[in-house]
């Protein structure tokens, strides 16, 4: 029998995720949890040469960190690892609705569809609760004065869309095939076709694209301040970036480490201001300091760590090499558009969708497959404008529905 060992820690976002997708494969593993055991943290990092969890072990395989065992899954290859063949519970199913994403749009759009009687399915993808669950306070979130953290706002919204009869689904979608009727999904563990789709695919993390980056991933540099800070305690650590997610990194890990430095490529923040005064409360006391009108062209290390990075400055052009022991990277998100670039208008990567007063206005260039949230929003992005696309999209499907049926009886 396969042996699978994870090493996690308390409050780690991405741990979650990758415990999410192995119970959804029904793979049982054995998780060693790193937080006050300082024998099994230096074990882990002997074993996987990397200070970031989870760390996965499949046998004597080292898979690397939840992105690393996520495009196992997308490429069809982590069955296999995990001794799963021939997906023996691949089957196609009909609906009236999918709802692809299981973030703020995907449940609320799944609630909204329940209750009007499209019986939804829901494809959760690998990333069971979208962006949410990688931050901890959500402040801005009406009804929650006293603060939610992100995760166990999305769990509710699971529970919601569940106790409404959804069908919650964890597959993630490979192809779609959205030019006849009904649509077509293909996932990695089912075939969906769909008298209507939502799509609910978000965003995910991006990266600066450099080769040095990606060599220290895991060793140094990171994407995720609340999982992997905490190994920089009492250290010196980089956040690239200037808007919401790095602010509330540069804030998260300055509780952690020793100083902070914020490097950014403009010469102001974009961040809410909110966000901006705590910042500057920490500048002002010397825990935080940012650089400006600088990027990161290189990480440079010793001893397979982070040590160094290289900055070019973005007006001037003059170079500089600053000594740091990680660097964290928040610089934004790309919408996950890819699978539907053949057959739906984008525009800048999003989803281009009808907008307008007289109705239908998450419709988008197809009749019958509707978009909402950030996948299709490259303006407000938050919980609450998701949540309240994801409510328009359902309400489109369903009248898009009913006028078809109508049109058909006619
Ligand atoms: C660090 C951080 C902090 C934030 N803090 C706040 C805050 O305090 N307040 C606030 O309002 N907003 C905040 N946001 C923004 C907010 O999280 C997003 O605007 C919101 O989550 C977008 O919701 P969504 O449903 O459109 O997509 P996402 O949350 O991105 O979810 C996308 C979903 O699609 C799924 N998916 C993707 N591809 C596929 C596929 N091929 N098959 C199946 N499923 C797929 C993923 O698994 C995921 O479940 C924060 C974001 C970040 C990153």
């Amino acid at each position: 029998m396969t042996k699978i060992t994870m090493y996690t820690k308390d409050v780690c976002p991405f741990c979650d995720r990758a415990k999410a997708l192995l119970k959804a494969k029904g793979a049982q593993f054995n998780e060693i949890n790193i937080s006050t055991d300082e024998d099994v943290r230096a074990e882990m990092i002997e074993r996987s040469g990397r200070k970031s969890v989870p760390q996965i072990f499949i046998d004597d395989h080292h898979v690397g960190g939840f992105d690393d065992m996520a495009a196992l899954e997308a490429a069809g290859e982590l069955d296999p690892l995990l001794g799963r063949y021939g997906h023996e519970t691949f089957k196609e199913t009909h609906h009236k609705l999918v709802v692809i994403g299981s973030g703020p749009a995907g449940y609320s759009a799944a609630i909204y569809g329940a209750r009007a009687g499209l019986e939804p399915a829901l494809i959760s993808g690998l990333e069971v609760g979208g962006q949410l669950t990688t931050t901890t306070d959500v402040e801005n979130w009406p009804g929650g004065a006293d603060g939610l953290q992100g995760s166990d706002l999305v769990t509710q919204m699971r529970e919601h869309a569940q106790r409404t009869g959804t069908v919650l689904l964890n597959d993630v979608i490979v192809s779609a095939d959205l030019s006849q009727r009904p649509f077509k999904l293909v996932g990695n563990t089912g075939t969906y076709l769909a008298d209507s789709v939502i799509i609910a695919t978000g965003a995910s993390a991006k990266f600066l694209g450099l080769p040095s980056e990606t060599a220290f991933k895991g060793r140094g540099v990171s994407a995720c301040a609340t999982c992997d800070g905490f190994f920089f305690k009492d250290r010196n650590v980089v956040v690239v970036g200037g808007g919401n997610s790095a602010l509330e990194e540069a804030l998260y890990l300055s509780n952690i480490v020793s100083h902070v430095t914020i490097v950014h490529r403009r010469d102001h923040f974009t961040a809410e201001q909110v966000l901006q005064d705590r910042v500057q409360a920490l500048v002002d006391k010397g825990n935080v300091d940012v650089i400006w009108d600088h990027e990161v062209s290189e990480v440079m290390g010793d001893a397979g760590e982070v040590s160094q990075l290289r900055l070019r400055g973005t007006q001037s052009g003059d170079e500089q090499i600053i000594a740091t022991d990680a660097m964290f990277v928040a610089i934004g998100h790309d919408p996950n558009t890819r699978l539907f670039k053949d057959d739906l208008k984008t525009e800048s990567g999003y989803l281009v969708t009808e907008g307008g007063k007289s109705g239908q206005a998450t419709q988008t260039s197809v009749p019958g497959v509707f978009a909402a949230g950030d996948v299709a929003d490259p303006v407000y992005r938050q919980a609450v404008t998701s949540a309240a696309s994801g409510a328009m999209a359902a309400l489109d499907a369903e009248r898009f529905l009913t006028w078809e049926a109508q049109a058909i009886a006619a």
